[in-house]
């Protein structure tokens, strides 16, 4: 969860064969596999006629997305997955630790807190582990547990086009929030497993970084240098550690005012 702005955003194609086909609320990205379509996500509830709309001007058919893949478990990630699966026939990934929100056992999606309704519960075909590998045609993506924002959050790398791609996939820290923790009775230490998370995946070498939410990693001023002719716009490899250092950055913020305000 997070951003206040849920204008359209045109999609484009960002990188070879990736795409960006969500909205300022929230991503949504779409990779051609060669075998079928790959979607990162699926948005809110409210975005779902935006979605198919923003496939279909790419030159794709939803009816081809063959795989399904959830950054985490909260209610704007998965809000149309049900319909694209009833859709398309998509097979579906999650971790296996988020797969116990959105199917109900823990009420954690934040669905009221950002004032809808809960969604109906599913449980993912394929849930996934520290270092599992997702594969669809071309395509091959490394899962790393991500905690923090949720215990199942999940990073994504790829290689695309000669670069290596990654998206952390979820970093606001309103559900890491000491009084969040205590009221949900969640581990107490999620913020310091976030840090050392944060930590690990600085090792990791990234030409291209994807944001979860557009403005994670300027979506949208980037793709304006692209539509203006910078080809590589998105590409960026001193990126990736800087946008983790500002993640650390935050949380020691938090982590600072929660102090003084217990003092
Ligand atoms: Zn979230």
């Amino acid at each position: 969860m997070s951003g206040k702005r849920t204008g359209p955003i045109e999609p484009f194609r960002l990188w070879n064969n990736v795409c960006f086909v969500g909205s300022q609320a929230v991503s949504v990205h779409l990779i051609d596999t060669g075998d079928g379509l790959l979607l990162i996500d699926t948005g809110y509830p409210f975005m779902r006629d935006e979605i198919v709309r923003n496939i279909r001007s790419l030159g794709f058919d939803p009816a081809d997305v063959r795989g399904i893949l959830h950054s985490h478990g909260h209610y704007d990630h998965y809000g149309n997955t049900l319909y694209l699966k009833a859709l398309s026939g998509a097979e579906t990934w999650i971790s296996r630790i988020d797969n116990e929100i959105i199917n109900g056992r823990r009420d954690l999606s934040w669905a009221v807190e950002l004032g809808y309704e809960r969604l109906e519960p599913f449980d993912c075909d394929h849930l996934l582990e520290d270092g599992d590998v997702v594969a669809l045609g071309d395509v091959r993506i490394r899962c790393r547990l991500a905690p923090g924002h949720t215990e199942g959050t999940l990073a994504f790398f790829f290689e695309s086009g000669g670069m290596r791609l990654a998206m952390h996939g979820g970093v606001g820290l309103n559900s890491m929030a000491a009084s969040f923790l205590a009221a949900r009775d969640l581990p107490r230490d999620l913020p310091e497993r976030f840090r050392e998370s944060l930590h690990a995946l600085k090792a990791e070498s990234v030409d291209i970084v994807l944001g979860n939410h557009p403005e994670q990693s300027d979506t949208e001023a980037k793709a304006e240098r692209l539509r203006a002719g910078d080809l590589r716009a998105f590409v960026d490899p001193g990126e990736w550690p800087r946008f983790l250092d500002a993640c650390e950055a935050r949380l020691d913020e938090m982590l600072a005012r929660e102090r003084a305000e217990r003092s």
